[in-house]
């Protein structure tokens, strides 16, 4: 393939690789990415964390310089992160929802406030076991028909 991608889409393909450390999901389809801005050889990209106290956002941000500092061209990145709108579930892109779910982790509609469904039998009689999953970003509830558990990604508090 001759190299018509620019450094640009090579930045949008590295970006795509960067996963979150505790989610099957890269940044790409969490939607955290806001903006990516070049100047020479200096990247500037602005994110929106999921939670700011998600530990996770750090490991994310270090992927991310890593990857594109490896980029011929790139000689400086800058990984800002924006609190100016707060990350919701509506960010989220199709895949990353597909994912989540093939992954028998339950995915929180784009309106709060519904039942959970259950990833196993599809029933809604569920219940809230434990508010604190095994990450800070996922809740454990139990399955009342299947009696399975189920880990529930955990949207930012509206
Ligand atoms: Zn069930």
């Amino acid at each position: 393939m001759p190299t018509t991608r620019t450094l640009e889409d090579q930045i949008w393909e590295a970006l795509a690789t960067v996963k979150d450390p505790e989610l099957p999901l890269t940044v790409m389809d969490l939607g955290l990415i806001d903006e990516v801005q070049m100047t020479g050889g200096r990247v500037h990209v602005r994110m929106t964390p999921t939670y700011s106290a998600c530990p996770a956002i750090d490991v994310m941000r270090q992927d991310i310089r890593t990857k594109l500092l490896n980029l011929p061209g790139v000689e400086e990145v800058q990984v800002e992160l924006s609190f100016a709108e707060p990350w919701t579930m509506a960010r989220m892109t199709e895949r990353g929802r597909t994912r989540l779910l093939e992954h028998g982790l339950s995915v929180p509609s784009r309106r709060s406030a519904e039942p959970v469904t259950c990833p196993f039998c599809g029933s809604t009689n569920t219940a809230l076991e434990n508010p604190f999953g095994p990450t800070l970003c996922r809740a454990i509830y139990y399955c009342r028909d299947c009696r399975n558990p189920i880990e529930r990604f955990k949207p930012p508090p509206e």
